[in-house]
């Protein structure tokens, strides 16, 4: 969630100041880049250079810094425009007051009333200062300003009292943040079943019936479902693909009756099933369990057919919103909408090999959106990432 977000830290000037360092310490290891703000008083508890070296970015404390020569101005706007979210933590009872009643005599709080992204405001303080009437008002009134406020915890206080004014955990407030940005995504909640890649159909223990799937159309849309907050359970054949996100769940599978049984499991509780895998139509009768040897015979395999995993989808489909691709030679545009409706689905997308770039193996992709609704979307030729994101969007638009 954090992943090459700009993220502005403001500290102000409480003992957890010194926590502030393992909370830029935390931002950059999810992927943030992090600038700080220092109020005056808080280079008292930590120093600049900490919080420099740690985010790699020069750290702010007033209004204009010295360069070789000149006084340059450092302009709150600027950071405020700069920043894709700002985390004030520590929060101090007097910064709180500051913010609540719109003061702008230093740069942390100036930064704050020219921002325009999410504030997420972590407080600390002792625990008569946190239970203060101001304290409590000056929070509700910074949450009527849409601010998330970050609670402080309870426990041992710096001022040896016992009790709430501690600093959130430098962890759980990155992990809170990256929940609640979770939480505001579009498809925050909704669970995506994805088929990927190639089938393999075992001959006999060397050999199979495959094809040329790379599975990147798939794993595309696998990270587009996941990045727009899905859970998303992704059953691929063989493929030499990952899928780094903490979203998607992998699921490696070799032939079309494994990868039936893993997407016929997971089927009832999700709300978009996409068919992406090349799933073989046919199989060998019997697998010979030993390597089939040359004796100058033209040996015979046996095929029988498959299950169709999506037909089968089709057939159980209740709540479900369920995508088939069609790779057709003839009559593409036909036979992909007799596709659609035979298969029971609510949008087909269909791969055209007669343009270069396009197909198995290539990382771009042209295809032909249909839905049942007989909306229609030609895409042109782009990224397979593109064209996941132009069918996410299309399902969004014409389906959620
Ligand atoms: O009928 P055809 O194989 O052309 O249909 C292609 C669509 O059906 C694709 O979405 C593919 O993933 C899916 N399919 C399947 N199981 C099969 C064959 C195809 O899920 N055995």
């Amino acid at each position: 969630m954090l992943s090459g977000k700009k993220v502005l830290l403001g500290v102000s000037a409480s003992i957890a100041a010194y926590k502030s360092a393992f909370i830029v310490r935390e931002l950059i290891k999810a992927g943030a880049e992090v600038k700080v703000i220092l109020t005056p008083a808080a280079r008292d508890f930590v120093t600049p250079l900490t919080l420099s070296t740690l985010s790699k970015n020069p750290v702010l404390s007033s209004f204009t810094h010295e360069d070789d020569e000149n006084e340059v101005w450092n302009n709150h706007v600027d950071l405020g425009l700069w920043a894709d979210l700002f985390l004030i933590a520590p929060a101090t009872a007097n910064t709180l007051a500051k913010m609540a009643s719109g003061e702008a005599d230093n740069l942390l709080v100036a930064t704050y009333l020219s921002a325009k992204c999410p504030v997420y405001v972590a407080p600390a303080m002792d625990l008569d200062m946190y239970q203060h009437g101001s304290t409590k008002a000056n929070l509700e009134t910074l949450k009527s300003y849409g601010n998330k406020i970050i609670a402080a915890t309870s426990g041992e206080l710096a001022s040896g009292l016992h009790g709430e004014g501690r600093l959130a955990e430098p962890l759980d407030i990155v992990q809170i943040i990256q929940k609640d940005l979770a939480e505001q995504l579009p498809w925050a909640g909704k669970i995506v079943l994805i088929t990927a890649g190639p089938t393999y159909e075992a001959i006999d223990p060397v050999r199979f019936i495959g094809n040329y799937s790379s599975g990147k159309m798939g794993f595309s849309l696998a990270r587009v479902c996941a990045d727009r907050g899905a859970y998303v359970h992704l059953i691929s054949g063989p493929t030499a693909l990952t899928a780094d996100h903490a979203n998607i769940k992998l699921e490696r599978v070799k032939s079309a009756e494994d990868m039936n049984r893993a997407a016929q499991a997971l089927f009832p509780k999700v709300d978009i099933a996409i068919a992406s895998a090349a799933v073989a139509d046919y199989r060998p009768k019997e697998m010979v369990s030993e390597k089939i040897k040359k004796d100058g015979s033209a040996p015979t395999i046996e095929l029988v057919e498959n299950p169709d995993i999506l037909a089968e989808w089709g057939r159980r489909k209740e709540k479900q919103i369920l995508v088939g691709f069609a790779l057709e030679t003839t009559n593409e545009e036909a036979n992909a909408k007799v596709k659609l409706a035979k298969k029971n689905l609510d949008l087909i997308v269909l791969n055209s090999l007669r343009n270069d770039g396009a197909g198995f193996g290539h990382d771009t992709n042209q295809v032909t959106l249909f839905d049942r609704n007989n909306k229609r979307l030609e895409t042109g030729l782009k990224s397979k990432m593109e064209i996941a994101q132009d069918i996410a969007e299309f399902i969004d638009r014409e389906w959620l």
